[in-house]
């Protein structure tokens, strides 16, 4: 099958991680901590998430002209992902995010998004020929909502389906959600978005009528371990999750959008594409960390091949 051309706009950052017995008090020093780094930021994840499930990515992002942004290139380049429009920033470090992570799993974080900062409208009118020639373009909101907007208008004036992955939660413009194909919040980013406190389908309908209500064509809202909650035109349905002992849920929406993006791209039906990404989102969860944690193409094969045994 050929693969489906991906462009993925958004943020790329180094997760900086110091694992502690707890978390340091304000003006408190403490020893003993253990430190990883790890390659982050939702824009990047859903990139490597979406190459590693089949897609032909291309990635429109700013990194910093420093040693972070160099090995988060050489990291893309690994994954086979297309970095031609991944701008080296002059004037901004790449981003980072500063963890702490206690013994009992509590974590503070401090996010300094740098580059990410300033991908703007012009990044993304480099980006038009990309955009054009694509069969999805998939987005979120760690970068500005100004580049956010041009980078829909440009593929919904082309008809490329745009998805949008709103998270971090903020308040959208319908003239924003106009434009996008499909909607993919969590939870949390329903509520804030709609008002509607989503806990079961219920709600989670009632969420999503008022989302397609403003213009979005599909509203996916991702429920955990349950899976998905998808409204469309047609109708609505939960489309369940999979079984699997959970190690850490970081990432998991960013792996779930990146492997949506490659189905749908494939022309896979819905549902099925919803399925396709509950099951990359799955395997995910059994891993630690974000990009390490992004499943291959094979791997999500069997999983769906040995569920519908
Ligand atoms: P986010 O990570 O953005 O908060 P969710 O928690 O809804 O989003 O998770 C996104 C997707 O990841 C879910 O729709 C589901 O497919 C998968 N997922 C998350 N947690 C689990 C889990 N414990 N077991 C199986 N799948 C999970």
């Amino acid at each position: 099958m050929k693969k489906p051309r991906l462009v993925v706009v958004g943020s790329s950052n180094t997760d900086m991680i110091v694992k502690l017995a707890r978390l340091p008090r304000p003006g408190e020093t403490l020893l003993g901590g253990k430190f990883i780094t790890a390659a982050g930021g939702k824009g990047a994840n859903q990139a490597v998430g979406a190459a590693r499930a089949g897609g032909a990515v291309t990635f429109v992002a700013r990194v910093g002209r420093d040693l972070f942004g160099e090995e988060a290139l050489q990291g893309f380049v690994r994954e086979g992902i297309d970095i031609n429009l991944v701008a080296r920033d002059p004037s901004h470090p790449s981003g980072v995010a500063l963890i702490f992570v206690a013994q009992d799993g509590e974590n503070s974080i401090a996010v300094a998004g740098g580059a990410n900062g300033s991908l703007s409208p012009a990044d993304i009118r480099r980006a038009r020929s990309a955009i054009a020639k694509a069969d999805v373009l998939l987005m979120q909101l760690e970068t500005p909502l100004v580049t956010v907007a041009a980078a829909a208008a440009w593929a919904a004036a082309r008809g490329v389906r745009v998805i949008l992955n709103p998270a971090p939660a903020q308040p959208l413009p319908d003239s924003l959600l106009r434009r996008v194909s499909l909607l993919t919040p969590n939870e949390t980013e329903a509520e804030l978005l709609t008002g509607v406190r989503v806990k079961d389908e219920r709600s989670a309908a009632r969420a999503a009528a008022c989302l397609r209500a403003k213009g979005v064509g599909t509203v996916i809202i991702t429920l955990g371990a349950q899976g998905a909650w998808v409204a469309d035109a047609a109708g609505q349905q939960r489309v369940p999750g999979f079984k699997v002992k959970a190690v850490d849920t970081t990432a998991a929406g960013d792996i779930f959008n990146g492997a949506l993006a490659v189905a749908l791209g494939e022309g896979r039906p819905l549902a099925t594409a919803v399925r396709f990404a509950n099951a990359a989102a799955a395997l995910s969860v059994t891993k630690l960390g974000a990009q390490p944690s992004a499943p291959s193409r094979r791997a999500i094969e069997q999983l769906l091949s040995k569920d519908s045994s």
